[in-house]
């Protein structure tokens, strides 16, 4: 819980509100979906419409709900957000839905924890505007219509998987993020920077973007470390350097690839107890004891993308890069 490099969102990232872009020219990264979003979002500007719905799915960090709001702002129209968990009740829905204004954008975080039944009053109100409730109790429940404003519902996931084919199918607009390349993270980390008033040179803002596991939230948590460590250990206001910022990354225990001791955890119980694998994600979770959906989103997607963990069908295997990393030899393949 208490990770540096956490990607889930914390109290502590409020402060991120000065760091985010609030425009889709200022947003570096994710050039498919940007592109995708401009075309949309020019034609339903030209046809004064409602944008089609869109579903945004990728790992937590990667600028979902910065992307929700872009997408209200460049449409001019007013921003609603909730998520999945907080709707507990019909009427708590029917409640937002009724008050949006016309091609309003209503944000429904984690939509993939929404209730069967509230999803159920959903489909209708995406597809048609419209609301079927049902109202009292018994003989007297009678069930009503009511029309809604035309809206555009922005959902975001951590994996487009967990939705019901129903649901996903109704999204007009899927868009796919995908972890940033360290050059963006680079860029988005001297334009933090530079938006704090933190003088950190090319070299440091390089390193900050390689250990930020191609994440823009770690990425902004960890200059704020940076920029922390370096005005106790270096005063004085010199431009901070590589190695600077090395120190304060490695006393946060993020290693060079930007694992921290939780990922080598991760790592060191498939080598250690399992040979390499292949191990059941549910043993691996029991084990570490973490919530398995903790693996799934936040710890194993980016150490598949880097090769260090292989996801096969009969479970997770520890990949060459994965026993490199951990400074150990990989065992002889047996003959077959
Ligand atoms: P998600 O909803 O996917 O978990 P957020 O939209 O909350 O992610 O983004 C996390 C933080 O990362 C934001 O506060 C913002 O400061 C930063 N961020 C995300 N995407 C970008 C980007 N493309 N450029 C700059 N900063 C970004």
């Amino acid at each position: 819980p208490d990770r540096e490099i956490d990607a889930t969102r914390r109290d502590e990232d409020m402060g991120e509100a000065s760091l985010r872009p609030q425009t889709l020219a200022d947003f570096t990264g994710q050039k498919a979906s940007r592109e995708n979003l401009s075309i949309f979002i020019a034609a339903a500007r030209q046809r004064g419409e409602a944008l089609d719905h869109v579903l945004l799915h990728g790992p937590p960090g990667l600028g979902k709900t910065t992307l929700a709001q872009i997408v209200s702002r460049e449409l001019g129209v007013g921003f609603r957000a909730t998520s999945g968990p907080v709707i507990q009740r019909a009427g708590d829905l029917a409640a937002i839905l009724t008050n949006l204004q016309p091609r309003d954008v209503l944000f429904i975080d984690e939509i993939h924890r929404l209730q069967p039944a509230i999803e159920e009053i959903l489909y209708p109100a995406m597809e048609d505007f419209q609301l079927d409730l049902i109202i009292g109790e018994g003989p007297a429940a009678r069930s009503v219509r009511i029309d809604l404003p035309p809206f555009t519902l922005v959902a975001a996931t951590t994996r487009a998987g967990l939705l019901a084919t129903p649901l996903r199918d109704r999204f007009g607009i899927p868009l796919r993020l995908v972890f940033y390349t360290p050059e963006e993270l680079r860029a988005i980390v001297a334009r933090g920077a530079e938006k704090l008033g933190f003088d950190l040179t090319t070299a440091g803002a390089e390193e900050i973007a390689r250990r930020s596991r191609g994440t823009p939230r770690i990425a902004g948590r960890l200059l704020r470390r940076v920029r922390d460590f370096a005005a106790v250990i270096a005063p004085g206001g010199a431009p901070v350097s590589r190695d600077v910022t090395d120190a304060a990354l490695s006393r946060l225990e993020v290693d060079a690839l930007g694992l921290d001791a939780m990922d080598r955890r991760y790592l060191r119980r498939i080598a250690e107890y399992h040979h390499g694998g292949p191990v059941g994600v549910e043993t691996l979770a029991a084990a570490l004891a973490e919530a398995r959906d903790t693996l799934e989103d936040v710890i194993e997607p980016y150490l598949i993308q880097e090769g260090l963990v292989l996801r096969t069908s009969r479970g997770r295997v520890l990949g060459e890069r994965g026993w490199r990393h951990l400074g150990l030899t990989p065992p002889a393949q047996p003959d077959e």
